[in-house]
């Protein structure tokens, strides 16, 4: 056809399908995004000709937009189903929440709420008042505020404490989370200087006793998170850290990135400092994230001495920082957890992270049997196993340990990549991980709903990667 023989922006807007989607969505946009395919068109025809007729061109126009204006009024974010075994990942979100934790943030976001009112006296309140006790009463500390991430709890405890001023760190300690948090860039986001000490592999106590100036205002110890360093090493403990500052009136700075409640041995995990255990060593104010394995919402939690708190909340950048009342609704109910026993039976992530081997073996057996089932009514060469795995944590804490787990691998006489794919890009999308050709179902982090739908997806995702 020719190019004079496209429609008309008008001719389209008549179409009833276009009439139809200007009665749901705003006319300005369905106009321009017609004007926009119709350009779009104008060049393919230019470029490349086309072998259509007018009417084929009217409704492929039609369709075009159609399906842009309705795809993008969707949205994007949509359930995950994570089949991989890490149980904290940063791409997917970090924790879930439990679901009474998300009717309270539900019901706090539906209505008017006391976020910065004194209901008692009828004067202005603090959005911060809501999680202080709680964290107060739990961690044994003098006050505590909540920002909106760890990297914000970083930046305001030094921008507070130290700019225009010296902050000592170890060389070992210079780390880099996932996602562009560099002690190096927050320090000089935060205005203090960073003074570094020792060797990337020992640092000891005189390192930090020789290296304070009367312009040092703190001493900074980053938890390695997301690596270890082994073999010929020494780093200064919490303790001698805090000792040294108590000495020479020098408050101490703990970023402990997981802010980890429970010790987790009695699980058969290592030992992971808990946010406890830093502040009983002498620590002034401690910073961890609320979605990490503290299960929580997305947070940066500083706790510890009321002075430097204090000064923090007098600090103008807590302001761009500050939480919604979503946030401290879900970081309340959270935390409320916390005050009950067994805190690892009411937060998916501690139960995914204390879940019993045997459990585990059986849910994976169940969950195997369920898939056969479908699966070999369309297809019978696939092999669907059970097998042992090692998850992980994930999500900057115990790089280095492994969970054991089990996992169902389905292997296909085609490529496990594409299966893979296939699955990522359904509704909803399941995640998963390729081992020797075979694609492989973690069940450690599967929630409760997704054992019920994997059955079908599988199948749907085989029968569309072998046709
Ligand atoms: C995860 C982490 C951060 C960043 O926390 P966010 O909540 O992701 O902003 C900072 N420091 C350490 C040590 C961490 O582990």
């Amino acid at each position: 056809m020719k190019l004079s023989e496209l429609p008309s922006v008008d001719e389209v807007l008549n179409e009833n399908e276009i009439i139809e989607l200007i009665e749901a969505y705003a006319r300005p946009m369905v106009v321009a995004v017609v004007r926009e395919e119709l350009n779009h068109l104008r060049q393919v025809i230019k470029t490349a000709g086309s072998g259509l007729t007018r009417t084929e061109i009217r409704e492929l126009t039609v369709s075009s937009v159609v399906e842009r204006i309705t795809t993008l009024a969707e949205g994007s974010l949509k359930r995950v189903i994570n089949a991989t075994g890490v149980v904290l990942h940063t791409n997917l979100g970090r924790a879930v929440l439990p679901a009474d934790v998300a009717e309270h943030v539900k019901l706090v976001s539906q209505s008017y709420t006391n976020l910065e009112i004194d209901l008692e006296d009828g004067t202005r309140g603090s959005r911060y008042s809501h999680v202080e006790p709680m964290l107060n009463r739990m961690l044994g500390c003098e006050a505590a505020l909540v920002v909106n991430n760890n990297a914000a709890a970083v930046l305001l405890a030094l921008n507070t404490l130290a700019q225009g001023r010296e902050v000592i760190v170890s060389r070992g300690q210079l780390v880099e989370i996932g996602g562009s948090f560099r002690i190096p860039e927050i320090m000089k986001m935060s205005g203090a200087t960073l003074v570094e000490i020792g060797t990337t592999n020992k640092t000891y106590v005189s390192d930090f006793a020789n290296a304070i100036t009367d312009n040092t205002a703190l001493l900074l110890n980053v938890h390695t998170s997301n690596y270890k360093i082994v073999g010929f090493t020494n780093e200064v403990s919490l303790e001698e850290m805090s000792h040294l500052g108590r000495e020479r009136n020098i408050p101490v700075l703990h970023d402990l990135g997981s802010g980890i409640m429970l010790n987790m041995h009695r699980w058969g995990l290592s030992h992971e400092p808990t946010v406890q255990d830093s502040l009983a060593a002498g620590v002034d104010v401690v910073t961890f994230s609320g979605d990490k394995l503290l299960g929580g919402p997305q947070a940066g939690i500083i706790a510890g001495k009321q002075e430097y708190i204090d000064a923090m909340k007098k600090n103008h950048l807590l302001r761009a920082l500050r939480v919604d009342k979503m946030t401290i609704a879900a970081l309340e109910a959270t935390l409320a957890k916390y005050l009950a026993p067994y805190p690892e039976k009411h937060l998916p992530i501690l139960g995914m992270l204390t879940m019993d081997i045997k459990e585990m073996r059986a849910a994976a057996d169940k969950l195997a049997g369920a898939i056969r089932k479908k699966i070999h009514k369309v297809n019978d060469q696939v092999d669907v196993e059970v097998t042992k795995v090692m998850d992980m944590v994930g999500g900057g804490a115990y790089p280095t340990e492994e969970l054991p787990g089990y996992a169902i691998s389905i292997k296909v006489s085609g490529s496990a990549e594409a299966l893979a794919v296939k699955l990522r890009s359904g509704s909803p999308a399941i995640l998963t991980r390729v081992q020797n050709n075979s694609v492989m179902l973690h069940v450690r982090t599967l929630l409760s709903g997704d054992e019920e739908a994997l059955p079908e997806l599988v199948s749907l995702a085989l029968e569309e990667t072998s046709s």
